[in-house]
């Protein structure tokens, strides 16, 4: 066999592949798996949708999964599905992905910033007490990197009357007192996870919801279809024939497709094997920059075993290094390898500092940023890969 690409010359066939900071893993089956739905009577709203939510629900160990179109869906979903409504306020963390806070804007609410773990990023009990008012209608703590909030100091710190809204869209595959998240087993309502393709698994777009409360996975159900019922029993007027339905509130189209949620089976059959590798990257990054002075991993090596380890972040000590964060991302671009900065505290947004929002109240959110830096991390990344990126990260800090 020849293979392609063996004409080129040798500087060319040297030089390694740009390395991202995440990609997806996609393999033959999960191909053979997209063309099966293609092949089906269901494109959309058939029986993939049913088997991959079926399958979800099972992994994560909750009663019910409800699939949507992406994880912000899934957050706006969830936050219908509690309640939140025009006057509220919802406690998010100060730094994560804008959706997170975003959710909240949507139905009119307002999203309060609860300031994080400057060595962390994660929110605390003490930190959510602090944001607490009458008004508080539901906390988002988010699994930032993989690595769990303390739940249960979440909620003594907010009381039974709040909902907990766990945005795990970092941490599917991982486990909090021996439960995976998403169980919503102990101090949690409802879980949220997207499945764009940097996280644990994919279906190009997607996300979901998870929850045991029957009552809450129907009002997702029927505010990601228009808020139509299609339940005879709740219905307020007589069926005239088979083709009644009812509208009982504003809903969206929030579906997600047969041919994501077909990927998304195929998908979810390899999560341990995705999440034991991300384990084993990390512990060999944990190794490798513990030579490096002012370099530590986010996550340290006693959470390996139940962090699902979406991002290898590190916190950079750049004034002892005496080197600019962009400078360390520029040269490590020029060899060939990605970096990310997760996240920009929300409020240095123009759009909630207009809302009022101002990073000094966010002491732990502004160290946190000042110091993180995401290094490459995704399942196909080989074990040199690793030796690659930190040899890089070493030579951008020495320079
Ligand atoms: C990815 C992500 C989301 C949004 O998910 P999408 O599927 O991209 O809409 C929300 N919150 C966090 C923390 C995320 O990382």
């Amino acid at each position: 066999m020849t293979l392609p690409g063996a004409h080129v010359t040798p500087a060319r066939v040297s030089k390694p592949a740009f390395l991202p900071y995440a990609r997806q893993s996609i393999e033959q089956d999960d191909i053979d798996a997209v063309v099966a739905v293609l092949r089906s009577d269901w494109l959309t709203s058939g029986p993939s949708l049913e088997r991959f939510e079926n399958e979800l629900a099972r992994k994560v160990g909750a009663e019910h999964a409800v699939a949507v179109s992406n994880g912000t869906a899934a957050l706006h979903a969830a936050c219908h599905a509690v309640g939140v409504t025009e006057g509220d306020e919802v406690i998010v963390p100060a730094i994560t992905f804008v959706a997170t806070a975003n959710c909240a804007r949507y139905l009119g609410a307002e999203p309060v910033f609860a300031d994080v773990d400057p060595n962390t990023g994660l929110i605390s009990g003490e930190s959510v007490e602090r944001r607490k008012s009458a008004r508080t209608r539901a906390v988002i703590p988010v699994h930032l990197t993989g690595s769990t909030v303390d739940l249960d100091a979440v909620r003594d710190a907010i009381g039974s009357e709040v909902r907990v809204i766990e945005d795990a869209a970092h941490a599917l595959g991982a486990t909090a007192g021996g439960d995976p998240v998403g169980s919503c087993r102990g101090s949690s309502d409802l879980a949220v996870f997207s499945f764009h393709p940097i996280k644990h698994i994919t279906t190009a777009e997607g996300g979901a919801v998870s929850t045991n409360d029957a009552g809450r996975a129907r009002r997702v159900r029927q505010f990601r279809d228009h808020g139509l019922s299609r339940d005879p029993t709740e219905w307020k007027h007589e069926s005239p024939g088979p083709w009644y339905y009812e509208q009982h509130e504003l809903g969206h189209n929030l579906r997600l497709s047969d041919l994501q949620a077909g990927l998304g089976v195929s998908q979810l059959s390899k999560l341990e094997r995705f999440v034991d590798r991300r384990r084993h990257l990390a512990a060999l990054y944990d190794s490798l920059i513990a030579e490096i002075a002012g370099v530590s991993p986010v996550t340290d090596s006693n959470r390996r075993s139940n962090s699902a380890y979406h991002l290898y972040s590190i916190l950079v000590d750049f004034e002892e290094r005496g080197v600019e964060r962009r400078d360390v991302v520029h040269r490590m671009r020029d060899d060939g390898i990605g970096t990310q900065v997760h996240y920009l505290p929300l409020p240095m947004q123009p759009y909630y500092r207009g809302r009022g929002a101002r990073l000094e109240d966010y002491p732990g959110a502004a160290r946190y940023y000042a110091r993180t830096l995401s290094l490459p991390m995704f399942p196909v990344m080989k074990d040199d890969d690793v030796e690659r990126v930190v040899n890089a990260l070493s030579a951008a800090l020495d320079r």
